[in-house]
């Protein structure tokens, strides 16, 4: 079978489908490949930040997000001590974030799409890219053991953390980004309505202070998700076995939480997190990368859901121009945007996370951190990329000036 489209999309996880939304909503012909069937498990923590939340409300969601698990911000747990830090009040973003598996998240964004008028070919892998004179004019895709070769004006890797494709279009991960490895499971709770994202920093190999931290998110359907990840900033990080980190910071949960194996309902997963801008020029002839196949995952929180979101709509928007202006096979101008919109903040995290590599310093960082409210408000509205330029508070002030001191070089 063969089909014809303006855009061509290779997956259908948050960037995809926000791609395909955007686009849709537009007018544009758009064809999504997912390999999976939805609804299909995701390895995640499922937790939307206040830019998740944005972006979701922008795609019509709005009244579904009052009915799922709502947080009020982040309860740290390190150094003995415990912090609340509410989401900050900012009129760019929302003071609360939200808890949803992804399972459903994913199911429900993709729907949006094909509401707004793009097609969806779920249990669809795509395997191989089109090239004609070197610009990607499409791919192969197999469903069902038959072949799909489907055309397109545009293609777009939101493939996440898959490589395959994007591997084609001749893009790869910058090896000396910082990546991030995590994993969770799901255990059946009391705790399901914490009403907060609980972060525990105190991350260890043995003695050492890992850079890292292990998360309990209230899921509110008698679950609770919760995992660890760590940084690829420290030396022994190839030698870390995920599987036995999880096991011991499951051990040291307060008992409240009831976390053990008697309560566990899922197989520990984990997977790889691309951070910081890693794979770059996001760009090529005839094709844009979004979400983690562009490794756009803040390197601060490993956060990756609002940045699939975020870029999705942005090359969305560059690509609507194309189509109806006309434009060449190549769109630099969506890597610029990506670049200005993320660059100082992204190299501020690189450099963040390249010193919590130090044991000493993480450990330092976290104990004077603790020893204040107001400076961990200030890491959560900072570590949580929560600028807001209509506001010119102390905090804001600060999270624009350390921007500009990470433009400086060392
Ligand atoms: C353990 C863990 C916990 C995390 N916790 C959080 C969290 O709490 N909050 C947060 O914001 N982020 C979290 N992340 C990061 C987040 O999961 C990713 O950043 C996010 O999924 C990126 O979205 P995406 O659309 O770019 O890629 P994906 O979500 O990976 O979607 C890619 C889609 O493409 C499909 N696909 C792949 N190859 C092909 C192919 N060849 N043909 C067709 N389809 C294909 C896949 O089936 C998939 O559905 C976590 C990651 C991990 C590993």
């Amino acid at each position: 079978m063969s089909t014809e489209v303006d855009v061509a999309i290779v997956g259908g996880g948050p960037s995809g489908a926000a791609a395909a939304h955007f686009l849709a909503s537009r007018g544009h012909s758009v064809l999504v490949c997912e390999k999976k069937t939805f609804p299909r498990e995701k390895t995640c923590g499922d937790g939307l930040t206040p830019r998740a939340v944005k972006v979701l409300a922008e795609m019509g969601l709005q009244d579904e997000l009052e009915t799922w698990e709502h947080v009020r911000g982040l309860r740290v747990h390190a150094a003995g001590k415990v912090l609340e830090l509410p989401f900050p009040q900012l009129p760019a973003w929302s003071d609360y974030g939200l808890v949803k598996p992804r399972k459903d998240l994913d199911k429900l964004v993709l729907e949006r799409a094909e509401t707004a008028g793009a097609k969806v070919l779920q249990g669809t892998e795509v395997k191989q890219a089109i090239f004609d004179r070197g610009v990607v004019t499409g791919f192969i895709a197999q469903r069902d053991g038959q072949k799909e070769t489907v055309s397109a004006k545009w293609v777009l890797s939101a493939e996440g953390a898959a490589t395959k494709f994007t591997r084609q279009l001749g893009r790869d991960r910058a090896l000396d980004y910082p990546m991030g490895l995590a994993i969770r499971q799901y255990f059946k709770s009391p705790m399901q309505h914490s009403g907060w994202f609980e972060a525990y920093l105190d991350v260890r190999s043995g003695p050492e202070a890992l850079p890292g931290y292990g998360w309990v998110f209230p899921v509110g359907d008698g679950t609770v998700n919760a995992g660890v990840g760590v940084l690829s900033t420290f030396g022994g990080w190839r030698d870390v076995n995920l599987n036995r980190l999880q096991e011991s910071f499951i051990r040291g949960l307060p008992a409240e939480w009831e976390v053990s194996h008697q309560t566990v309902c899922s197989k520990p997963r984990g997977g790889r997190l691309f951070m910081g801008g890693s794979v770059w020029p996001p760009h090529g002839p005839g094709f844009l990368l979004v979400g983690d196949a562009a490794g756009m995952i803040n390197p601060c929180n490993g956060e990756g859901i609002a940045y699939g979101y975020e870029t999705g709509r942005i090359a969305a928007r560059h690509v609507d121009e194309a189509l109806r202006n006309g434009s060449s096979p190549a769109l630099p101008g969506y890597t610029e945007e990506l670049k200005e919109t993320y660059g100082p903040y992204y190299r501020l995290g690189r450099r963040f996370v390249k010193r919590i590599g130090n044991p000493v310093f993480m450990e330092k960082l976290v104990s004077l951190g603790m020893s204040s409210k107001s400076i961990m408000s200030f890491a959560l509205t900072l570590l949580g990329n929560l600028e807001d330029s209509k506001s010119n508070n102390l905090q804001q002030r600060g999270f624009r000036f350390l921007k500009l001191l990470a433009e400086v070089k060392p």
